[in-house]
């Protein structure tokens, strides 16, 4: 039976693991963390490109049994005009549009899904380097465990160890922006069924939703110089007070919800990838974040690396060889991935602040003709109708 080493435990790898073991492989999954943590990061967006594979998974179900349905959004100017609703995803199809799920809880998803498929997960594993030795891949923990298979794919995110391998020159560019975000319950605050909100707030971009049982997700991009610029906070306390003075000029109900707010932050720098020269390396493959980190702004992250794990594992299943299945992987997933991450690093200039007055004027007279037209602009669509059969040959 071949073997695959997948190394972490998020999005990418639990999937391809699953998949791979339904093509008759072995495929154990390494992730660092000891446990795993349900309430981990924050919340992201999940696109129908990314359900479809969730729904070859089977555990589409199960995700959308705590998911908030959000086809479109609704942006809002610093003084509390609406701009515009928009969709998200593609248009006039609402049906088709994201859901906004807990981070964590997507993780538990498709972590169960691989379980119950027969993956096994080792946890407390941290990679520290890969390399290849008499015709196999070789994969070192940090506790000094040493695994060998016929392949090592790297799912381990945008800070990937196994990138060190595949591409060692390659760093993530950072976005100009802090990401941070958290829950919160504030009385009288109706929820927003269908909807997410988003604010060009006088200092900061501010997003939030209301689920029906009342609990706010909410999230903050702040413009920063360099991504160290939060390290200085080391205390939740401290951030929540930067925010709240940040955004204690913004229309209602942003200050509320900041300060209802009592979860524990955190803030991180947002990066990308725009490109890796190569996705392989001998027996070594990238996946995910790992290769194509791409800012939240197109709430396409974790769609992007479900859709990796279906295209790599059906080349791995079709394919003679690692090197082959590799290339076929890469051809059919570079350009459109790569498109996604530009796509994404547009919308982050737009939540770059505005500072000088006729700027913000011009913007909140413009975006509204802009966002009327994106109502039945189908130019986005490809983002969301990537469909790839798993029967059909890779
Ligand atoms: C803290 C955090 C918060 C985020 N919040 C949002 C958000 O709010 N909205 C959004 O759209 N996107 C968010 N993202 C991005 C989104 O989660 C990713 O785009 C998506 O999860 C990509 O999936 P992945 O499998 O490639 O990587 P990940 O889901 O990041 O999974 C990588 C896994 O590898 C493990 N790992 C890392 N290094 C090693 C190693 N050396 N050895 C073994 N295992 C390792 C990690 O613990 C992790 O479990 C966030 C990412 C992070 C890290």
């Amino acid at each position: 039976m071949p073997k695959a080493v997948v190394v972490g435990g998020g999005v990418a790898g639990p999937a391809v693991a699953q998949l791979l073991t339904r093509a008759g492989w072995e495929a154990p999954v390494f992730e660092a963390r000891e446990t795993p943590d349900s309430f981990e990061g924050l919340f992201l967006n999940v696109a129908v490109n990314g359900r479809r594979v969730l729904r070859e998974l089977g555990v589409e179900e199960r995700l959308l049994s705590d998911a908030h349905p959000a086809p479109s959004m609704a942006m809002w100017s610093g003084r509390g005009k609406q701009l515009g609703v928009v969709p998200n995803g593609p248009a006039g199809r609402p049906a088709d549009g994201g859901v906004v799920v807990r981070r964590g809880w997507l993780h538990d998803v498709i972590r169960e899904g691989a379980e119950n498929a027969g993956v096994r997960f080792e946890h407390g594993r941290r990679l520290v380097s890969v390399d290849e030795r008499d015709g196999l891949a070789v994969a070192t923990f940090a506790d000094g465990h040493v695994e060998e298979a016929d392949v090592v794919i790297g799912a381990d995110g945008v800070g990937s160890a196994a990138r060190a391998y595949v591409a060692p020159d390659v760093r993530p560019t950072f976005t100009g922006l802090l990401g941070t975000g958290g829950f919160a319950s504030v009385p009288g605050l109706a929820p927003t069924p269908g909807l997410q909100h988003f604010v060009f707030g006088a200092r900061s971009f501010f997003g939030y939703l209301v689920r029906d049982d009342g609990t706010v997700y909410w999230f903050a991009n702040l413009p920063a110089d360099s991504p160290d610029a939060g390290d200085s906070l080391t205390a939740g306390e401290q951030w929540i007070a930067m925010l709240r003075d940040l955004h204690s000029d913004d229309p209602a109900p942003v200050p509320g919800i900041l300060a209802s707010t009592t979860t524990a932050l955190r803030g991180y720098p947002i990066f990308r990838l725009p490109s890796v020269p190569s996705w392989s390396r001998g027996r070594v493959v990238l996946a995910g974040d790992a290769v194509h980190a791409t800012s939240p702004s197109a709430g396409q992250g974790a769609s992007l690396a479900l859709e990796d794990a279906f295209v790599l594992a059906r080349a791995l299943r079709d394919r003679k060889t690692p090197e082959a299945a590799f290339a076929t992987y890469e051809e059919a997933r570079r350009q459109r991935a790569e498109a996604v991450v530009a796509c994404a690093a547009g919308i982050d200039k737009q939540k770059r602040v505005t500072k000088s007055r006729i700027g913000v004027a011009l913007r909140d007279a413009m975006l509204p003709m802009f966002l009327r037209r994106a109502g039945s602009d189908a130019r986005h669509d490809w983002i969301y109708d990537y469909d790839v059969p798993w029967e059909a040959r890779a």
